[in-house]
């Protein structure tokens, strides 16, 4: 009988399912230690008390604090390079090519990008308060949560000539255009900042990246839209990693089920070669006949054993015991009727 082994299909559903629970287990966790954070996160207001506070914390840092202000550039703001009016502190443009490409496996042709050019360019900025009291923000491009307000969009198609065509045709990649699109924090934009807070010695305050690793934030959105959105994400990794658990356990209980179907077999076959040695053995205590060696008698199969075992319910005698155990399915090779049971055969 074959030995036990996992298909391909079962390890692939076991292992990806796995895998994505723990991902979004890992996302889950994430999410919910912002979120508790946040929770306990002091709520500071950007004004003339804020270095009074900071002087007298341990450290003159808080760990990790919630400010909200308006962006203010430390120097020369950046330009749009599309309209000049429009001023800000970081700035991408990003060019990116869209195209179809043939995929012979389904036949279609399917929706393709690519990032043709990207570039990001950043001036120092502060969050201003409702006085003149201002926070200078650290490494905004560590930050999460920073959608930058769209500045200008367009879509440049491409024209094609017939050989064009023709060469994308036999390419399997057509060209639809180019992209173009540039995202700006303007100045005067109001910003929720989430970080370590700390007064320097030269007495200014700055925000920038927590030091023990938790999530720093800069956002266009205010504190509880925020938090909700930190929520809901929490939410949605969690019912993932249930789904996909789930799912795993669900693969895990079909090769388990699988293998106790394949032990049983093994378990009644063996059941049955016991007793049909029990029953031979007892035979073989009277005189058998010499037929068992005529060449009559030979199993079909081998070749080479004498027949000694009748296949019920059909009761062809075409075969030996050992032969009829290697069969790959219980059926008679004669008539092909399923066997439901195999008894010794006595010439006497
Ligand atoms: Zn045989
Ligand atoms: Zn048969």
């Amino acid at each position: 009988m074959d030995r036990f082994s996992l298909s391909f299909t079962e390890a692939l559903c076991l292992g990806t399912s796995l895998a994505i629970s723990g991902l979004c287990y890992y996302l889950y966790r994430k999410n919910k230690k912002t979120v508790d954070k946040l929770d306990n996160a002091p709520h500071i207001n950007i004004d003339g008390k804020l270095k009074d506070t900071l002087e007298v914390t341990p450290g003159a840092c808080l760990q990790y604090a919630v400010v909200e202000g308006v962006v203010k550039p430390a120097g020369e703001p950046l330009r749009s390079q599309f309209h000049k009016d429009i001023v800000g502190v970081l700035h991408k443009l990003e060019v990116r090519e869209h195209r179809l490409v043939w995929t012979s496996y389904s036949n279609i042709w399917s929706d393709d990008e690519r990032v043709l050019h990207k570039k990001v360019s950043m001036v120092p900025f502060l969050l201003r308060g409702l006085d003149e009291t201002a926070v200078r923000v650290h490494c905004p491009l560590q930050a999460s949560g920073l959608n930058m307000e769209m500045t200008y969009e367009k879509f440049h198609q491409v024209s094609h000539g017939f050989f064009d065509l023709v060469g994308q045709y036999l390419s399997g990649v057509k060209l639809k255009g180019q992209l173009e699109i540039e995202e700006m924090l303007k100045v005067g934009t109001t910003v929720t900042g989430v970080g370590e807070l700390m007064l320097d010695t030269d007495g200014t305050l700055n925000l920038r990246p927590p030091s023990d690793g938790a999530q720093y934030i800069l956002s266009m959105a205010d504190y509880d839209t925020l938090r909700n959105e930190c929520k809901v994400a929490t939410t949605v990794w969690k019912a993932m990693t249930i789904i996909f658990a789930l799912a795993g356990a669900a693969a895990l209980c079909w090769v388990g089920l699988r293998y106790y179907q394949h032990q049983k077999l093994r378990w009644e076959r063996d059941k049955e070669r016991r007793e049909f040695e029990r029953q031979w053995s007892e035979a073989r205590r009277f005189p058998v006949q010499d037929g068992e060696n005529n060449q009559e008698n030979i199993c079909v199969i081998c070749l080479s054993q004498p027949r000694n075992c009748i296949l019920l319910n059909c009761g062809h005698v075409c075969c030996c015991y050992t032969c009829y155990q290697a069969l790959p399915q219980r059926r008679c090779p004669i008539c092909r009727q399923g066997i439901v049971r195999v008894q010794p055969l006595f010439l006497v």
